[in-house]
């Protein structure tokens, strides 16, 4: 049974994390995403490679998650990050002090006091209204050739991935999830794949694909959070305030901008919720509070996305909600064989997430391969690209020839979007 060993619902970074792992592990997968690759929370986050910091002192056991799993994407994906580092600055709240250092100790997060004034001679834009000053190794992580470089990884060794593709209904034969049921948004067609095993990777949108299976509690809480940009890189490093987890904490530097963040709401729909009109004025006197140049220069703009979070029912304070994942086995929670969901977890622990909801899948098919995701470099997009491969496609050769030639001009940054796009679309 089942042309496919594995279906993977959702094309954000777990669901290709996920897709690159059994890839790698030899089962024949394939992935489908209803948009873009990261057309869900995923294109939409703060930017933040975390250190595990944010969390040492309230959530523990994602803060040494992050710490672990930030330096293996340092490893396997430097391509994707750029390095900054990060400071923790203290502005009011000086009781936190011993313990955020303390919460770092205790959960292996590299921590560096720093002189103020050469802290603000490094970051001259600093309030200088700042007590004390930590360095951790927070970094930028660039979410979307990222996602290119594990889908080329997946794709490379022989995974399928399958944009514009919604998932509209799970095949059933009695309680085990058979396949999928696909409307090809291109071709304007719908047809299904039949597979051993449906791994849900749809972050906010899970609980709306296990329903198709008749599961109506998924044990998911969502909370959407807003980010602001300044349209100047107002720092070398990315800032964060030193103080427990809060809204409007953090500032990152994002290539030429800055994104200032992020809030935290409970909502029932990632189709249906607007960023609170409040938001900005919040963001502009906590932004500011950081960097006070932010006043004069504005935002440029702001977006928003939601967290798909584990919820374990009481705690509904969407700061306090644990970042950590779990993976649902669905024979085990209701009944229902061959369908296994990934919840919670963050960009940077991605690649721990799929490692777990891979460890699963096989133990059920009874495949006996181990994981391999975490010393294996992913390769570089841009490296790849070749005119030859365009040319089998059939993209304009001119465009590519064009794009390649600004390679080391001054317009180089701002065609590399441009870049990374044209690779996907030339590779599935
Ligand atoms: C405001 C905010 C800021 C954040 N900042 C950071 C940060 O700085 N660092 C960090 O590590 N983490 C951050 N996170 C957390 C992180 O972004 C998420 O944990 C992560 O992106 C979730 O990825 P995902 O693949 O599970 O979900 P998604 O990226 O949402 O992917 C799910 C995919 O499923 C697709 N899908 C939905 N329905 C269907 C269907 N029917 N058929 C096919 N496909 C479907 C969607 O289109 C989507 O692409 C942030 C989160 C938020 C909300």
């Amino acid at each position: 049974m089942g042309k496919y060993d594995v279906i993977v619902v959702g094309g954000g970074v777990t669901g290709l994390a996920v897709t690159h792992d059994l890839a790698l592990r030899g089962l024949k997968t394939l992935l489908c995403e209803r948009g873009d690759l990261l057309s869900g929370t995923s294109g939409k986050f703060h930017g933040l490679l975390h250190s595990g910091a944010r969390y040492a002192v309230n959530d523990p056991e994602s803060a040494y998650e992050c710490a672990v799993e930030n330096k293996i994407i340092k490893e396997i994906a430097s391509h994707c990050v750029e390095d900054t580092g990060g400071y923790f600055v203290l502005m009011d709240e000086e009781e936190y002090y011993d313990e955020f250092k303390k919460g770092c100790k205790e959960n292996s997060i590299p921590t560096k006091d720093v002189d103020v004034d050469e802290a603000l001679r490094e970051e001259p834009g600093l309030n200088p209204n700042v007590k004390a000053i930590v360095e951790v190794q927070d970094a930028v992580l660039y979410a979307y050739k990222f996602a290119v470089s594990l889908g080329l990884a997946a794709k490379t060794n022989g995974a399928e991935i399958r944009t514009y593709n919604e998932v509209i209904g799970l095949l059933k034969e009695g309680r085990r999830v058979v396949g999928v049921k696909v409307f090809d948004k291109i071709n304007k067609s719908v047809y299904e794949e039949d597979a051993k095993m449906t791994v849900v990777a749809a972050g906010p949108w899970s609980e709306k694909i296990t329903r198709m299976a008749g599961i109506q509690d998924l044990r998911m809480v969502l909370t959407a959070g807003t980010m602001a940009v300044v349209p100047y890189r107002l720092s070398k490093r990315v800032i964060n305030k030193m103080r427990p987890p809060s809204d409007g904490d953090i500032l990152v530097p994002y290539g030429s901008v800055s994104i200032v963040g992020t809030t935290a709401y409970v909502i029932e729909d990632p189709d249906d919720y607007k960023i609170p009109p409040e938001d900005a004025e919040f963001l502009m006197e906590e932004g500011s509070a950081l960097f006070p140049a932010i006043k004069r220069l504005g935002f440029s703009r702001m977006y928003s996305s939601v967290r798909p979070l584990v919820s374990l029912g009481e705690e509904m304070d969407a700061r306090k909600i644990s970042r950590r994942y779990e993976i649902y086995d669905h024979e085990e929670l209701h009944g229902i064989e061959g369908l296994v969901t990934a919840v919670g977890g963050k960009l940077t622990t991605c690649r721990a997430m799929a490692e777990a909801m891979a460890d699963v899948v096989c133990k059920k098919l009874g495949v006996k391969k181990g994981c391999k995701t975490k010393e294996t470099k992913l390769p570089n997009p841009i490296e790849a690209l070749n005119l030859e491969r365009v040319k089998i496609k059939g993209l304009p050769e001119n465009l590519i020839r064009r794009m390649l030639d600004r390679r080391g001009t001054i317009d180089e940054e701002l065609l590399s979007d441009a870049f990374y796009i044209f690779i996907a679309s030339s590779l599935w």
